[in-house]
């Protein structure tokens, strides 16, 4: 017997009745992390601590939470244990390893990113009989430059553009990426503004254990001398109101030479929340699956390159093409 997996909105487990990052509200889900595309109005749910505070804190109601703490095993049906270990991605993201007595171990990875970084608890490889992973940067070309590199030319750009008496911005997501450039910028010595969502957001952090650097709540009209972080298309008004600035998205994306183009900003910084090309395959590697299946992303791509390594490896919802590689004529 294997594990069966349905994709419908997030992942279906049928044998044992649970999803996993179910992205509409539904009787039991596993959550791996608070960012919007994870979460729901589910009426249970298993996560870490730091994610349930996050998830309240985005999405109000009641629902019957089952906290775990990382390395902690607990049984989920009478066949099945679950234990969630760190995923690297955000504060309190987890995977899932859930231990069925007939299917074996599944790994369910959620986002997740092997590099350390500065808030966020290291990432977990746990061994696996099948793996399902996500794949959003499954090509070879999405391989990130070493992240202090990265980190020291983020801050070079913040210094450049203050000597320049203009307000730099840094492009990043309110949950997640703003705390870590938070750490990256306060830390070089910088003062910080951010927008009131990100102010919340990080202030949940402080809760959660996290120190950062003072930072204030962003007031255009006194942001001169500060280098400010929002999100991507977001803080559009108070953005607005900044006198001169010049805009940086921090993003793994930013390996595309299209993204400076495309958000229209001035420079683009290599700098992701989740694993690249080369720490996907390393990742595989440690966990050691007998079958993996992919998903977000380049999930098709990467699923073929393990096939091509001889990993049994499939995108789950998606045509894998797998009868055009055995029927392909090299000739042709
Ligand atoms: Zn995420």
């Amino acid at each position: 017997m294997s594990w069966e997996i349905k994709l419908r909105r997030g992942l279906y487990l049928p044998q044992i009745g649970w999803w996993l990052d179910a992205s509409v509200p539904v009787d039991r889900s596993f959550v791996s992390h608070a960012h919007s595309d994870h979460i729901a109005a589910h009426r249970e749910i298993i996560c870490t601590a730091s994610t349930a505070r996050l998830m309240r804190q985005r999405l109000p109601g009641r629902r019957i939470e089952h906290l775990l703490p990382f390395g902690h095993t607990e049984q989920l049906t009478p066949d099945c244990a679950v234990t969630l270990h760190p995923a690297g991605h955000i504060l309190g993201s987890a995977q899932v390893l859930l231990e069925h007595g007939v299917h074996g171990r599944l790994l369910y990875t959620g986002d997740f990113k092997p590099r350390s970084g500065l808030a966020a608890e290291p990432c977990a490889a746990p061994r696996a009989d099948v793996l399902v992973m996500e794949t959003t940067f499954g090509l070879p070309r999405y391989v990130f430059p070493p992240a202090e590199e990265v980190l020291a030319d983020i801050v070079a750009f913040c210094r450049k553009t203050l000597e320049d008496r203009a307000t730099p911005v840094l492009l990043g997501y309110n949950l997640g990426k703003s705390q870590e450039l938070l750490q990256v910028v306060g830390r070089a010595g910088l003062p910080v503004m951010l927008p009131p969502p990100a102010c919340a957001i990080t202030r949940a952090y402080e809760e959660l254990g996290l120190r950062f650097p003072s930072y204030q709540a962003l007031q255009p009209e006194r942001a001169s001398g500060h280098v400010v972080i929002a999100p991507p298309g977001g803080g559009g008004d108070l953005l607005g109101r900044l006198a001169a600035r010049r805009t940086a998205v921090v993003s793994g994306w930013a390996i595309d030479p299209a993204t400076v183009y495309r958000h229209r900003c001035d420079a683009a910084f290599p700098l992701s929340d989740h694993a690249d090309f080369n720490e996907l395959l390393a990742f595989v590697a440690a966990v050691r699956p007998r079958r993996v299946f992919t998903v977000h992303g380049f999930a098709r791509e990467f699923a073929q390159t393990l096939r091509r390594r001889g990993v049994e490896a499939w995108a789950l919802g998606e045509d894998n093409q797998l009868e055009l590689e055995l029927t392909a004529d090299p000739r042709t």
